[in-house]
């Protein structure tokens, strides 16, 4: 007999939404995390598609506990000045008129706490060095504990929610970087910035500095998350070192550098490299990919948390359908068929927005195109107008294409 039903390799929102979904399903899961949590991560902005998914997962009181800001809309700053603000109330679902920016350090440790209540063993500062298993077949892993020792533990079913890691790609391969969205970033949090008010305070601000680079502005408990994305390849244009790369690209725009005039910058300047890619592969026999291991999308419009929470929910629905049904070697290939089709659609909008001949202001002035932009920035996928919008702008890639 396997040690656990599942084990989870990875303690981030992916990793503790699908092992708390499958132990509410009555199955035995373990959890392994290397960091110590509370731990440091970027990633701030919710969509408000993730209400239900949290919902789920009976953490939306506590979201209210925690002095996160809420969010009622995103804005867009041309170098040329604001565009129209975009209200999470235009979409039909009163449960998604407003979501929370979240303090991922606080968001994260809250959802692995909540995978302990629902009964996950939870193991932090324990790294997963290796899979066990043959010909493609997973069976267990390999951790190791931070005094050293190392076990193998068995399971019916291991989930890598190693986010950008991937240990299974790392591994085996099968990760494929998306053209043209090969980006790198540059983050701190400021004390004293010039907040809107009323609902527009806790607003998600995009200020695009020219087609290829773009701030955000995502309003904290206390501070303000201010990042830059730009091509990696072209990012020391703005400085040498992390801090004087976001101090330049802030002064370049001048929208944004006003609110900071009384800023202090209460954080180091952290820089990642964010290629936006996907795995071949979300799953075989006895394993499957959840949240950054299945793949991740350029942050302009805030969908990595909805997409892996989304993953999460149908990687535990297949986990619990095979298990309860008794199969002996549990096959998830393909089990992420809908997050693939969400994954695609939100892949079509971030290309629109980095490309020079493409206007949303143009596409926004058709009401129905408006509406499933509100959708799609919402996180809703698949409504009429979410896929109206999307053929619309893939209709316009074909159409410049044969220019
Ligand atoms: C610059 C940038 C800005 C972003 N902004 C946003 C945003 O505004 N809104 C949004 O929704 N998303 C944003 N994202 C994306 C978001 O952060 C991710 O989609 C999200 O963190 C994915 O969650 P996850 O659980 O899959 O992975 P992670 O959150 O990365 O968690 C993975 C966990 O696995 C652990 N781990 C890794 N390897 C091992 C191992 N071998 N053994 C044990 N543990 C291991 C890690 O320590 C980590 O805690 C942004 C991303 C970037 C790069």
């Amino acid at each position: 007999m396997p040690d656990f039903d599942v084990v989870v390799i990875g303690g981030g929102p992916g990793g503790s939404s699908v092992a708390t979904f499958v132990a509410q399903a009555g199955h035995s899961v373990a959890l392994y995390e290397k960091a110590t949590f509370p731990r440091f991560i970027v990633g701030e902005s919710l969509v408000p598609a993730c209400n239900l998914p949290l919902e789920k997962l009976g953490v939306l009181e506590q979201m209210d506990e925690q002095r996160f800001p809420r969010k009622h809309g995103v804005q867009f700053f041309s170098p040329t000045g604001p565009t129209k603000p975009f209200y999470f109330s235009e979409v039909s679902d009163p449960r998604m008129h407003s979501t929370w920016q979240v303090l991922r350090s606080d968001f994260d440790a809250m959802l692995l706490e909540n995978a302990k209540r629902a009964g996950v063993e939870t193991h932090t500062q324990t790294e997963i060095f290796d899979l066990c298993g043959t010909n493609g077949t997973v069976t267990g892993v390999k951790i190791r504990r931070s005094d050293g020792g190392e076990e193998t533990v068995t399971a019916r079913v291991v989930v890598d929610a190693t986010g950008q890691n991937g240990l299974v790609t790392r591994q085996h391969g099968g990760r494929k970087i998306i053209d043209g969205l090969q980006n790198a970033s540059v983050f701190a949090h400021y004390h004293n910035v010039a907040l809107d008010t009323g609902i527009d305070a806790g607003s998600t601000l995009i200020y695009r500095i020219d087609n290829e680079s773009w701030l955000w502005f995502i309003p904290l408990p206390d501070v303000v998350s201010i990042g830059l994305v730009t091509p990696a390849k072209t990012i020391s244009r703005f400085g040498k070192s992390p801090a004087s790369i976001l101090e330049t690209a802030i002064d370049e725009s001048e929208p944004l550098r006003s609110r900071l005039e009384k800023a202090d910058r209460t954080t180091e300047v952290r820089a990642v490299r964010d290629y936006s890619y996907r795995s071949e592969r979300d799953g075989g026999e006895g394993w499957l990919l959840i949240g950054d291991a299945v793949g991740f999308i350029d942050p302009i419009y805030s969908t990595g948390l909805f997409l892996t929470l989304y993953s999460a929910e149908l990687g535990a629905a297949a986990i619990t359908e095979q298990l309860q049904g008794g199969a002996s070697t549990p096959n998830f290939s393909g089990y992420s068929k809908d997050y693939q089709k969400a994954f695609e659609q939100f892949l079509t909008l971030v290309q629109a927005f980095y490309r020079e001949d493409f206007h949303f202001g143009t596409l926004a002035k058709n009401p129905a195109h408006r509406q499933g932009l509100i959708d799609l920035l919402t996180g809703v996928v698949g409504t009429p107008e979410a896929n109206e919008v999307t053929q619309a702008i893939r209709a316009f890639f074909d159409k410049q294409m044969m220019l």
